[in-house]
């Protein structure tokens, strides 16, 4: 990342330990300067970093280590991402939701904060109820590109058409790999009527 852009963020948070590796750090600061340096951009403006080194890091931490702590911060992360990226106006902006089952394992949604923090720096509406996933797909990881897109298709429907049906809406994911998670949720708002949609995510899983 550019120094200015770090410089930036770094004093918009302060946590007194790296969300990256834990190490101390000075107040107002997010990642210790190792783990800035493993920060890198990504091409997709709507993902704005490459998945891996500190920003994979805290991620992990705070999907399977209970650091809801971190999501807030990852979250004005996405934002810092992002820029200008979202030059449109949209009406509503939702997560990509979990399954129940995964939802009752976890206790909570980690994109729920990435969404949030859209909404709020773009003052959108957030609803984060706006989906609903109707069957448990989180073994996508093991699976090839094809077999993830079969596995996720109709995977996800909206909870209530009126609120999706001729809106614009942005849907929020953490990791975009294939792009099969968030194309499934892009269907599902298309067959609620919904007017427009973009999806943004974190990261870009590196080809
Ligand atoms: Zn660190």
């Amino acid at each position: 990342m550019a120094a200015n852009t770090v410089f930036w963020f770094l004093e918009q948070l302060s946590p007194s330990l790296c969300m990256a590796c834990d190490a101390h750090v000075p107040k107002n600061t997010a990642f210790c300067a190792v783990c800035v340096a493993s920060i890198e951009r990504s091409t997709h403006i709507h993902s704005p970093f490459l998945y891996g080194g500190a920003v994979a890091r805290a991620l992990t931490k705070l999907k399977y280590e209970v650091r809801r702590d971190l999501g807030p911060m990852l979250g004005r992360l996405l934002v810092l991402g992002l820029g200008n990226a979202l030059d449109e106006r949209f009406d509503v902006v939702a997560p990509v939701p979990l399954h129940s089952d995964k939802l009752t394992e976890r206790g909570y949604n980690q994109c729920v904060w990435l969404s949030r923090a859209v909404a709020h720096a773009s003052a959108i509406e957030h609803d984060a109820l706006l989906m609903r996933r109707t069957r448990n797909t989180e073994a996508q990881a093991q699976l090839g590109i094809r077999e993830r897109e079969t596995n996720v298709a109709n995977a996800f429907t909206v909870r209530e058409r009126r609120r999706v049906a001729n809106r614009s809406v942005i849907v929020v994911d953490d990791v975009r790999t294939t792009g099969a998670t968030l194309r499934a949720c892009e269907m599902a708002l298309y067959e609620a009527d919904a007017s427009r949609v973009r999806t943004l995510s974190l990261c870009l899983t590196p080809r």
